[in-house]
């Protein structure tokens, strides 16, 4: 099946008691145990499992290509589960430019249990040299925020594996539709539901896919229903409803933001544009051929003081001044301000999540705010 109808129909199921064609939202904590003791729903106790959730993993794991997803109350809480999941003293090789909350996180909570050493993934013969003897897991995040750099997936988990490290990667920019990293080689792939899964920016949530039924992925199991950071049924069931529309609204996006990152471009008032699907982007080509498209996600920088890029946010009508991405509107964002005083953002930055609106009303908003 292709990606539009395991969307719409991986995550759904009619519900047999009352023919309701949506899936009912299931809120009950705890499931009738039969006379024998056994729980003949398969449920018993909505920490280890809930029927919502179990939709939801079972579409996330047929988007990307996996045998088993776990499903998490944010994209935080998915990736603490794999740093949790190794064994205190591992060492983790990550992208300088990691998602802020996953590095914040790492470096504090983790601080006395693991190492983790960060650099540019897109050199690969860095990534070889950084590796130690306890080196467990490379984190990759494709493309990355917020110059949207691109990490070649394959060629990192050919060195990985060559030396038996785990490859998780975060998937959130891309999503399924437009990038599978297991079929690249990943062994695991994270995303913020909260995102472009969700894709309304009204449900917070965290998703990990397994290619292997190992015994890594039982452990992630075990710190998903023992520390319980699980979602809520209702949360399970925005995020499917999202998910339904996932391929046709990525379409919408990229294509989107494909016209602004072009209209951008030409513009005298703007310095560089980053996108990977321009065919300047430095990494143009790994995208090409790991990617089936580029995405909503672009930045660029201004010719221009901190303030001045500031006032072109200001100006802006159509698109809103708010972190996060991923959703039907379009948000832009200074980075630089967003990150604190020790970012190596440029001041001159601004960062959009290019929504769904008609692309001529965005470029005319775009055009008197550069004015
Ligand atoms: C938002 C985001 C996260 C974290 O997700 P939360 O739901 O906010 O915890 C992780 N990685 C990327 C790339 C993100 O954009």
């Amino acid at each position: 099946m292709k990606i539009e109808t395991i969307a719409i129909h991986a995550g759904n199921h009619t519900d047999p008691s009352t023919r309701a064609v949506v899936q009912p939202i299931t809120l009950s904590t705890t499931f009738e145990r039969g006379e024998d003791g056994e729980f003949p729903g398969g449920f018993s106790y909505t920490r280890a499992a809930n029927p919502n959730r179990k939709s939801l993993e079972n579409v996330m794991a047929q988007l990307e290509g996996g045998v088993d997803a776990c499903a998490f109350s944010s994209g935080n809480a998915a990736g603490a589960a794999v740093f949790q999941s190794l064994k205190p003293g591992s060492h983790i090789v990550a992208p300088d430019d990691m998602y802020h909350g996953l590095k914040n996180l790492i470096n504090s909570v983790y601080k006395d249990i693991l190492t983790a050493d960060y650099l540019d993934l897109s050199d690969l013969k860095a990534v070889e040299s950084a590796i130690k003897p306890d080196t467990k897991l490379i984190w990759i995040e494709t493309p990355s925020n917020p110059l949207l750099k691109v990490t070649d997936i394959a060629g990192i988990c050919k060195i990985a594996h060559e030396r038996g490290i785990i490859v998780c990667c975060d998937n959130t920019f891309a999503t399924p539709v437009f990038q599978q990293p297991l079929t690249l080689g990943a062994d695991l792939v994270m995303h913020a539901t909260t995102k472009y899964l969700g894709g309304h920016s009204d449900v917070l949530g965290g998703v990990l896919i397994t290619k292997n039924n190992d015994g890594f992925w039982e452990r992630i199991r075990s710190v998903q229903t023992l520390s319980g950071a699980v979602p809520a049924p209702f949360d399970c069931y925005m995020a499917v409803r999202g998910i339904k529309t996932l391929p046709y609204r990525m379409r919408g996006h990229s294509a989107n933001a494909g016209k602004i990152a072009r209209y951008l471009e030409s513009h005298p008032r703007v310095e560089a544009v980053f996108y990977p699907g321009l065919e300047n982007h430095p990494l143009h080509h790994i995208a090409k051929t790991q990617m089936s498209d580029f995405g909503g996600m672009l930045s660029f920088t201004i010719r221009g003081s901190s303030d001045e890029t500031r006032e072109i946010s200001n100006k802006l009508k159509l698109f809103t001044r708010a972190t996060s991405l991923g959703g039907v509107e379009s948000l832009i964002e200074h980075r630089a301000s967003v990150e604190g005083p020790d970012t190596k953002t440029p001041k001159n930055l601004l960062r959009i999540s290019v929504g769904l609106e008609y692309i001529d009303d965005l470029i005319a908003d775009l055009e008197q705010a550069l004015k």
